[in-house]
């Protein structure tokens, strides 16, 4: 009888050492990976003081958020601190490099959303703040409201302390030159598709806990009033403690028609997909059928990491806790 108990309980013991082989590898401490946007851009043609322009960018926001989320900061406020560097940068289309609208001039969208209690905070249509996700995070903070557009949404965020600008500050000219080709020529009046430079952060924090971001000046040469998927929570930016965090970049109207963000959760969750299964699913499968050109970036609570697009290139990064950061701008690197 004793033989047999003694048999047994090695039985369970070594049942148990393959139950633990066979689970994932333990998540790492923090993840955060940011985008620069995808496109249509030439990117065979790009020059390489161009890409490495691009790639110093990326590790500019990536170090940003790292710095964060290393000392055990939110991921809430490494989403912040990456996107708010990439605003800065007038080589992406965010903050300072906005893109034109059809009447000349710059309307910044932003959005953030935080993965614990399902908080979030949008503006859409602002002209005058500096960051742009800043004023998304005081709209979150405040908890009152989800969505502020507009003269309401610049009152709103100055009433909070957060900076404003001179519309002049986010003026480049390389994006006044498209702007004024665009024009011109009118030949590519409906939502062309251009280089963007949309930007986003998603962040995994060492308390588990995720967080997205998307801050954009839109499509270039869009209708004035235009609203994009970017500040649009569940489009264009998502995150869910329960599954993922998602930030996109495209062509927005697409992405708010098909949910984009909030469908690779929903996936994950009611479907069981895997992170990398659900992201490939609605941005190379179903976004592509519909041609709609762009990607995603995405981090899910085990610190997995998707980035699908289906555009020839999408500036895209990421930064896992001990390792060295990873920057790529095209589909090979
Ligand atoms: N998704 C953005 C928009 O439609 C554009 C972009 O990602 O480049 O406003």
């Amino acid at each position: 009888m004793q033989r047999y108990l003694i048999l047994f309980c090695l039985m369970i013991l070594s049942l148990a050492g393959f139950a633990q082989k066979a689970m994932p590898e333990e998540r790492p401490p923090y993840v955060l990976v940011v985008h620069g946007g995808a496109g249509a851009m030439e990117w065979e043609h790009m020059s390489d003081e161009a890409r490495r322009g691009y790639e110093a960018g990326l590790l500019e926001a990536l170090s940003a958020g790292e710095e964060v989320l290393k000392k055990g900061g939110t991921s809430i406020d490494a989403v912040v601190a990456a996107i708010a560097r990439l605003e800065d940068n007038p080589l992406f289309n965010a903050g300072r490099g906005a893109v034109f609208n059809e009447a000349g001039q710059i309307a910044h969208d932003a959005s953030i959303m935080e993965g614990k209690q399902g908080k979030a905070g949008a503006v859409g249509m602002v002209g005058i703040i500096k960051h742009p996700i800043l004023a998304a995070k005081a709209v979150m903070d405040d908890g009152r409201h989800v969505f502020l557009v507009g003269r309401g949404a610049e009152l709103f965020a100055s009433s909070k302390g957060v900076d404003t600008v001179s519309p002049d500050y986010f003026y480049t000219k390389e994006r006044y030159d498209a702007w004024e080709k665009t024009r011109k020529t009118r030949l590519e009046r409906e939502f062309p598709l251009q280089p963007k430079g949309t930007v986003g952060a998603v962040a995994l924090d060492m308390n588990g806990n995720l967080a997205a971001g998307t801050s954009t000046g839109g499509m270039h040469y869009k209708r004035v009033g235009r609203l994009g998927d970017s500040p649009v929570i569940g489009a264009g930016t998502w995150a869910d403690n329960n599954s993922c965090a998602v930030s996109a970049t495209g062509h927005g109207e697409y992405f708010i028609r098909n949910a984009v963000a909030s469908d690779i959760s929903a996936r994950m969750k009611y479907l069981g997909q895997s992170l990398q299964e659900a992201a490939n699913e609605v941005v190379m499968v179903r976004l592509a059928a519909l041609d709609a050109g762009g990607g995603i970036i995405a981090v899910d609570r085990k610190g997995n990491i998707a980035m699908p697009f289906n555009t020839p290139g999408m500036f895209r990064g990421y930064v896992r806790a001990g390792e060295k950061p990873y920057v790529a701008v095209s589909k090979e690197k």
